[in-house]
């Protein structure tokens, strides 16, 4: 690269994004770590600058337009024109339909769908502008069903349609748009499934590995790599795909 680019990663704090912020960061770029809460951006901010890297913390709700707006704008005056945008920031809301509130179904699917509508919006008059972008959604094996999660499967495939029409939509401005769907990565989401339903995380990853099939369960990095891919300038014949992270299909 010869001119640093600029990548936004949302849900950036920990877990998948954080791993996928610093992973940006060691291939080149400048990367803002975008979450909920700015103060919670401090550790990955801190791990990218220690690694040489430069990295700025942003606090955005990514479904509220205006904070989604000034904090595009922040990243384009304090760090560069964002050419890459990754849509991570995600919650859950699990539970059976019959006992599943509107609160429930409504928080899930903003986050997850409001969420990259309203950062994608913003983000590619950039990409457009310069004639190249990257846009990478999280998506999950989810997408194809899964018991207790009537919200977050419908949002997680809403994100999957989401992709194919931004890269029929963008793709004559040189921008690619794919989405990579995890399987079960090792975060403090899946920590907070394995609480809930009141059995040690270490027994869940085990349970989990055994079915899976390579063996193991996933890790961020596992992510972060495909994310990696996905943006790479090698990648640009590569548009409106899904890719399945998962070690393999269900069994
Ligand atoms: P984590 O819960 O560890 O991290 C998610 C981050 O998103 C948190 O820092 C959270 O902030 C932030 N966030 C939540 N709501 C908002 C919002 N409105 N605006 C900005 N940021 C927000 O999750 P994971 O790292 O596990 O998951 C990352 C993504 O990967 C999600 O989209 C998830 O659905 C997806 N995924 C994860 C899988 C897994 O097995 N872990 C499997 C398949 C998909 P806060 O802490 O303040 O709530």
């Amino acid at each position: 690269m010869t001119e640093q680019r600029t990548a936004i990663v949302t849900g950036a704090a920990r877990g998948i994004g954080a791993a996928t912020a610093q992973r940006l960061a060691a291939d080149g770029y400048a990367v803002a770590v975008l979450d909920l809460d700015s103060a919670a951006t401090g550790e990955t901010v801190a791990t990218i600058e220690k690694s040489g890297g430069r990295a700025l913390g942003v606090g955005v709700d990514v479904t509220d337009p205006e904070s989604v707006e000034a904090a595009v704008v922040r990243v384009a005056t304090e760090l560069g024109d964002p050419l890459v945008l990754v849509n991570n920031a995600g919650i859950t809301r699990d539970n059976l339909l019959f006992k599943m509130t509107e609160d429930d179904w409504d928080s899930v699917i903003a986050v997850h769908l409001r969420g990259a509508f309203l950062m994608s919006r913003a983000a590619q008059r950039y990409m457009t502008e310069a004639r190249w972008g990257r846009i990478v959604n999280i998506s999950s094996t989810s997408a194809l069903g899964n018991r207790g999660q009537a919200n977050y499967s419908a949002a997680k495939a809403g994100i999957q349609g989401f992709t194919k029409t931004l890269a029929i939509e963008l793709g004559r401005f040189g921008v690619t748009v794919n989405a990579v769907a995890p399987g079960f990565i090792v975060t403090d989401m899946t920590a907070a499934v394995a609480a809930r339903l009141g059995v040690s995380f270490e027994d869940m990853q085990a349970a989990e590995a055994k079915i899976i099939p390579v063996g193991r369960v996933g890790e961020p990095a596992d992510i972060a790599h495909t994310v990696s891919f996905l943006v790479s300038e090698g990648a640009s014949f590569v548009s409106g795909q899904v890719i399945y992270v998962a070690g393999g299909p269900r069994t």
